[in-house]
């Protein structure tokens, strides 16, 4: 038995909770006031986005910007409420603009970063990333960002990779083609309860549900799953955490998740684990039920077998599952994927669950 691999959802998405310079020095009352509002409006639009409203947000930073249109600060932080509401290419302009204000601003080179991986343009990224590592080579993110580019580099130097095929079942299958093997169906499903982890919810389980659910049918009912109370007869055991060092190498929150599979000489999946984040990623912020759909579809595709990423930003097997480019739905990428994996299988008849 070998560990065929562990996967981590990328996030790299950074906020700045406070203006790095006041704005502009004020002679007269007329501009202090003006200040003053800037100030709240950067408090608010804040608020929002740790709250998952970037389209709020967006709003009090524009007002923001109109007023102080030299910030960096209120700069970055509407890109990244452009970069949360899916509009990347605007993103893009405005970490530029404040990347202009203050060339070395590491939030926004990372932010940069993420939307040109965003964006499927991996050589940019990987550019961008690594700039931001010599920027700030200590700093939380740094371990998370250089797994980043590792992986955008093992997936550039793939074949397979192109994000505009019909699939990418060749990208996933570079290190060996894993499946489940047909004797193990309908797979055995543990999903632990929730108790204990802090911020769970009970949608989160049937977030969780309907990833198998949505799998099985994408594989053309090739696949099934059914619930099993046990955990020592199950095939796939899943588990919830609040603790991001469970998910993650660094510690950091930006990861929703992670699968582990167990395979045997022949690539047979044998057995897999998958643990998910309970808690959002900032600190007093809303982990949606669309974020823990995305989560929970991500690392189900990784136990069912997809052993790599999507370098197709629709897809839920992309890098990054908080990209609001990702839908909490199986794209025609996805669902044509796990369809090839499993296409010389029977079709079984669906399980009662
Ligand atoms: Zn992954």
């Amino acid at each position: 038995m070998r560990v065929a691999g562990i996967f981590r959802a990328l996030a790299p998405a950074v906020l700045l909770f406070a203006l790095t310079a006041p704005a502009r020095p004020a002679p007269g009352e007329e501009q202090e006031s003006t200040s003053a509002e800037v100030n709240a409006l950067f408090a608010g639009a804040v608020k929002m986005l740790k709250e998952n409203h970037p389209f709020q947000a967006r709003q009090l930073l524009e007002r923001a910007a109109e007023l102080e249109p030299n910030s960096p600060t209120v700069r970055c932080n509407l890109g990244l409420a452009y970069q949360n509401s899916g509009n990347i290419n605007r993103a893009i302009s405005e970490f530029q603009r404040a990347l202009e204000l203050a060339p070395d601003m590491p939030q926004a080179t990372l932010n940069l970063a993420g939307c040109y991986q965003s964006l499927g343009r991996s050589r940019e990224a990987i550019s961008w990333f690594e700039k931001y590592l010599q920027l700030s080579p200590q700093s939380a993110e740094a371990g998370q960002v250089r797994d980043i580019i590792a992986q955008l580099r093992a997936a550039a130097e793939q074949p397979g990779s192109d994000p505009g095929a019909p699939d990418y079942l060749q990208a996933v299958t570079a290190g060996g083609t894993y499946r489940w093997p047909q004797h193990k169906l309908p797979l055995k499903v543990y999903i632990a309860p929730g108790r204990g982890a802090q911020g769970f919810r009970a949608s989160f389980r049937q977030a969780l549900v309907e990833a198998f659910e949505a799998w099985a049918a994408a594989s053309g009912d090739r696949l099934s799953c059914v619930l099993v109370t046990d955990p020592l007869s199950a095939d796939v055991a899943c588990d919830w955490t609040n603790d991001a060092q469970e998910v993650s190498k660094a510690g950091t929150q930006g990861e929703r998740g992670i699968a582990w599979v167990v395979a045997d000489e022949a690539d047979e999946i044998k057995r897999a684990t998958i643990k998910i984040l309970t808690i959002p990623t900032f600190a007093g912020g809303v982990l949606s039920d669309d974020d823990m759909k995305k989560a929970c579809l991500h690392e189900v595709g990784h136990v069912l077998g997809l052993q790599g990423h999507s370098t197709n930003n629709h897809d839920v097997m992309f890098f990054t599952i908080d990209a609001a480019t990702v839908w909490p739905v199986l794209s025609r990428r996805d669902r044509a994927t796990i369809a090839r994996l499993y296409a010389a299988y029977p079709v079984l008849t669906r399980q009662a669950r």
